[in-house]
């Protein structure tokens, strides 16, 4: 493998590196103990989607990873159970979502890995960092680059005419 583009994503505080922002940096830097860790893109804040559901902060890295993706997958779940260990309890809330979002034209379907990630293309979440990192990687199987997708998914959606 070479460089790998993975998601990072927090909707909830963490004891020790405080709100979600501060989560997703946190992980980044967890990430360069993976390996060289060439872009990080900004941390973008995303609405809640539902009553209830907290504020999201999302970033996408770019890993240069020297292993397979199922290992790089087994060390990223590890990442996420270290920070869903908060300071005064025993385990907490999953605080840390980290996803393999693709890895250059990679195509995986494994029955717990599907490499792009199968929602990639429709997430403003994902694609807005995604395009200041990347925006030259092309989806392997939709054929579009990081920035069309993201023009694409920025356009309003097309509605029939009353
Ligand atoms: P989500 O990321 O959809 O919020 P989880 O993080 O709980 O949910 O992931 C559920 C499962 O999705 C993981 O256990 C993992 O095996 C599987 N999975 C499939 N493809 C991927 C991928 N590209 N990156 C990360 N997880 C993946
Ligand atoms: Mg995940």
């Amino acid at each position: 493998m070479a460089i790998v583009l993975v998601a990072l994503g927090s909707n909830r505080c963490h004891g020790r590196h405080g709100r979600p922002a501060g989560v997703v940096r946190a992980a980044a830097r967890a990430l360069a103990g993976l390996g060289p860790v060439l872009r990080v893109s900004p941390i973008f804040a995303t609405a809640p989607i539902g009553p209830g559901s907290r504020r999201y902060a999302n970033a996408v890295a770019a890993l240069d990873w020297p292993g397979s993706l199922p290992d790089l997958l087994a060390r990223l779940k590890g990442i996420e159970r270290e920070f869903g260990r908060r300071t005064g309890q025993r385990w907490g809330d999953r605080v840390l979502d980290l996803d393999i979002l693709a890895a250059g034209a990679a195509v995986v379907r494994l029955p717990d890995l599907i490499v792009p990630h199968p929602r990639l293309a429709e997430r403003r979440f994902v694609l807005d960092p995604l395009v200041t990192v990347a925006p030259d990687w092309r989806h392997p199987i939709m054929g579009r680059t990081a920035r069309q997708l993201h023009t694409r998914a920025l356009r309003p959606k097309a509605r029939p005419r009353a």
